[in-house]
């Protein structure tokens, strides 16, 4: 089975989960409750880990609760990288209908070629976002950071949404994006979002990542040029900007004849 097939029915079930929860709240039943900021299942209590951090630093003190809310993202991390992108967040799969409609479309390819000094500015430029935004958010006390969260703000606007019948003008900054990423392929996820590149940090040294584990592979750059990072999975499965989605992997024509870009767990 392709990964895709996976990744993608995970993203439609988070999807659609943003709006059950809400109406199974409004049917009073609150086994599950919350939104992508901060999620209740059971008595499993997850939380954004950048939402987190930014709580610590503004309130200057922590407790065990919010350590413990981020156990299990965190882990997740170490372990898969930045899967929550690729696999969960509903802004990431808006990007990928936006891309699929804009080839309906017939639009000209807006991605960017692939080159190594391209990803490093990219990446610096991600991580000067986030640190301006941590400063910002140190110096004004206020977590701004969780505005211009895309998961979060789509995820609170469902639960408005379905709980008020009306969006607030949060909405506003998702639709700015969504119009933007007809015109630069991923922007906000490759350039901007600091919920992203959080992650990215902490999953720096993750166990799970794509790797050429055959040095006689065709060179038809097919990985190359379907990943929607534009790095180069052969060389830079363990990039910052590797969120795992497989792509590579699941059109690596030389996996069909012998293991040739895998994931590799180490
Ligand atoms: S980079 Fe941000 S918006 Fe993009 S997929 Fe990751 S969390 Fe979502
Ligand atoms: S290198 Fe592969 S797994 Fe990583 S983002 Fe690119 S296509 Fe996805």
């Amino acid at each position: 089975m392709k990964i895709k097939t996976v990744r993608r029915s995970i993203q439609i079930f988070v999807f659609l989960l943003m709006f059950i929860v809400p109406v199974l709240n409004i049917f009073e039943i609150y086994f599950i409750k919350g939104t992508f900021y901060s999620i209740d299942v059971g008595s499993v209590a997850m939380a954004d880990p950048l939402a987190v951090f930014q709580a610590i630093i503004a309130s200057k003190s922590f407790t065990l609760t919010m350590l413990v809310s981020i156990i299990i993202p965190v882990m997740l991390v170490f372990i898969f990288g930045r899967i929550w992108c690729s696999f969960m967040c509903p802004y990431y799969l808006i990007t990928e209908m936006v891309e699929k409609f804009r080839n309906k479309l017939r639009l000209k390819p807006n991605k960017p070629k692939y080159s190594q000094e391209n990803l490093n500015k990219t990446n610096i430029l991600r991580l000067l976002f986030l640190l301006v935004g941590l400063f910002v958010m140190g110096v004004s006390g206020i977590p701004i950071l969780n505005l211009i969260s895309a998961p979060g703000v789509i995820s609170s606007q469902a639960l408005v949404m379905v709980k008020f019948g009306y969006v607030t003008f949060e909405i506003v900054f998702i639709i700015i994006l969504i119009v933007m990423e007809f015109f630069y392929y991923k922007f906000w996820c490759r350039y901007f979002c600091p919920t992203g590149s959080f992650l990215s940090m902490l999953g720096l040294n993750r166990m799970m990542k794509v790797k050429k584990i055959n040095t006689d592979c065709s060179m038809c750059l097919r990985c190359i040029k379907v990943c929607p990072m534009v790095i180069n999975p052969m060389e830079d499965g363990h990039s910052i900007a590797c969120n795992n989605c497989g792509d590579c992997v699941d059109n690596c024509p030389d996996n069909h004849k012998r293991p040739t870009l895998k994931y590799v767990i180490k």
